[in-house]
């Protein structure tokens, strides 16, 4: 940056690669007691090549929703056998792919997928590993459109069907079940939420027991952990610990278990700033806009999902403005819903000055679009 003009055409993404790290090597930290316990890094939250070799080198593993995502994560050198599948559609060749690229399970949502699974890896001659992503119908107080585990939401089956699902693959000779998978939502800071998921699994594995199934060796809690979007700088790491631990202190284990967590956003969503400039500062008749030259094409959250990120005249505060106004900060997009933030105080601002957009390295970048022929987000990496 010089004199407060950033050199690089704006809009942009920065990831801060040395936060990324922490985050990484804090993540090992609260694990390496446990050896039972394993994170595979939720892909679709940011896929920067680069970003992900630096959590592939950590050791960790994958967890891909498409098989775009299962050759990103190959690309990036995690390693075939740390790879899980998960995904309500997943369509043959991405079966095909996965099968033949040898990963550690398909998390599998429905008796019709079960049965196309089979048959393609029967063609293959194959043996393809499964887990039963089921919904444990508990709740997760967050975003209607980020839960994920209620008994109305599409994803994964029914409870009451896990023990007929599990039979009826015991049956199949191409199908191999080797554990169990939730995944109740995203941006939960409930830990309570996440205590509802340990408890529900305890039954659903005494229910297990109860019907004489042998001991399945992987229990999948998925991810969902959320991170501070008000105060990054206050809260730059997820509560890791209180996470892990609510797992680790509840979950009743079988001998032999391995528990496999899959977050991303609180791997990554603390690494990124979304780098955006002042186009013009709009007087409308009760309300001043401040209008950027990025939008709802860059970062849809906002508009997706409500999400509030934290903002910040990054030229205004080296001007040292004191003064504070009250801005709408809006994109240059031909959708009401392009909308950073409203009402907000920012410092006196003008045209040309630098806006940094907080807490954007999840669910960023991977969900940025061309809408109305906009090139898609540069990205810088900071080390
Ligand atoms: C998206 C997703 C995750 C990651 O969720 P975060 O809230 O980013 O931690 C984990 N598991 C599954 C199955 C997902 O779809």
């Amino acid at each position: 940056m010089t004199h407060g003009k950033e050199i690089i055409p704006t809009p942009y993404y920065k990831y801060d690669m040395r936060l990324l790290d922490e985050t990484l090597s804090r993540i090992s930290d609260e694990l390496r007691p446990y050896n039972n316990y394993h994170l595979h890094y939720a892909v679709k939250a940011n896929t920067n090549p680069d970003v992900l070799k630096r959590i592939a080198a950590q050791g960790f593993g994958a967890d891909c929703v498409s098989g775009g995502e299962i050759r990103a994560a190959l690309a990036a050198g995690f390693p075939a056998n740390s790879i899980s599948y998960a995904g309500v559609g997943k369509a043959d060749w991405e079966i095909r792919l996965a099968l033949e690229a040898g990963i550690e399970c398909f998390n599998v949502e429905s008796i019709a997928e079960l049965e196309i699974i089979a048959e393609i890896a029967t063609e293959l001659n194959m043996v393809a590993p499964v887990c039963f992503r089921i919904n444990p119908d508990v709740g997760a107080h967050t975003h209607a459109n980020i839960t994920t585990g209620m008994a109305e939401n599409k994803f994964g089956i029914a409870k009451e069907d896990m023990v007929k699902v599990i039979r009826m693959a015991e049956q199949m000779p191409a199908i191999k079940c080797i554990g169990l998978h939730f995944h109740i939502g995203s941006q939960i800071l409930d830990m309570q939420d996440f205590l509802d998921l340990a408890l529900r699994i305890n039954e659903l594995q005494d229910q297990l027991d109860e019907a004489g199934i042998e001991t399945l060796p992987i229990i999948n809690v998925g991810g969902g952990l959320g991170v501070d979007y008000d105060d990054p700088d206050k809260h730059p790491f997820a509560d890791f610990h209180s996470y892990f631990s609510t797992y680790t202190d509840n979950l009743r284990l079988r001998s032999g278990q391995q528990v496999i967590f899959e977050l991303g956003r609180a791997v990554v969503a603390q690494i990124g700033q979304l780098v955006t400039r002042v186009l013009y500062v709009k007087e409308g008749t009760v309300k001043k806009f401040v209008i950027v030259d990025a939008g709802m094409t860059e970062l849809i959250r906002p508009a997706l999902y409500d999400a509030k990120h934290h903002i910040v005249n990054v030229t205004a505060e080296q001007r040292g403005d004191a003064v504070l106004e009250k801005y709408d900060v809006v994109g240059p997009i031909c959708e009401s819903s392009d909308v950073f933030a409203t009402d907000l105080l920012l410092p006196h601002t003008q045209r040309g000055d630098i806006i940094s957009i907080a807490s954007a390295g999840a669910y960023g970048e991977t969900m940025a679009s061309q809408y109305n022929c906009r090139p898609l987000p540069k990205v810088v990496l900071e080390w």
